[in-house]
């Protein structure tokens, strides 16, 4: 679907069904043949859509070789060594309003040299990370997602 010589021809949005996890985490594989440093991804779902996986796929696709964990608790994780370093960010556990407030507090995550992968952006106003990307995971069953890229 997204061979990296053919990145600059894919049409999204790309909307498609996956049944496991893998499936999800291929999508995000392929998705990352796409990125540059710079850009940002938003990646939207309830809890238990799948983003982390979607997020696990795009880090394995940059070349990110460690374990790919969920950073809820800490609000960001680096992954350094891959094609272009990676931020992974979930701001489920941040305060709404704190992002304006404190812009400063994602300055080094969301830094023109990396690509910064956002699990629950709405906790900052619509437009704040003026994103390059924007994923949406939703249920559609126990085993079943549709995942849309665009
Ligand atoms: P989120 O980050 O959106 O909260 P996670 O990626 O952490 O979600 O977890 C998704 C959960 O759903 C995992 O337990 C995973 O095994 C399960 N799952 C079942 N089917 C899928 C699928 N098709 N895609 C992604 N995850 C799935
Ligand atoms: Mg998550």
């Amino acid at each position: 679907m997204w061979g990296r010589r053919y990145a600059r021809s894919v049409q999204l949005p790309v909307v498609a069904e996956t049944n496991s996890p893998e499936e999800t985490e291929q999508i995000g594989e392929r998705f990352a043949s796409l990125l540059e440093a710079g850009d940002r991804v938003l990646v939207l779902g309830d809890l238990g859509a799948g983003k982390t996986a979607f997020v696990r796929g795009v880090c394995r696709g940059l070349g990110v070789s460690g374990v790919v964990t969920s950073p809820t608790f800490t609000l960001a994780r680096r992954y350094e060594d891959g094609r272009i370093p990676v931020s992974h960010l979930d701001l489920y556990r941040l305060p709404e309003g704190l992002v304006e407030q404190e812009p400063g507090l994602l300055e080094d995550e969301l830094a023109p040299d990396r690509v910064a992968l956002v699990e629950w952006p709405q906790r900052a106003s619509e437009g704040w990370f003026s994103e390059s990307y924007r994923v949406e995971l939703q249920h559609l069953g126990e085993h079943s997602r549709r995942v849309t890229v665009g």
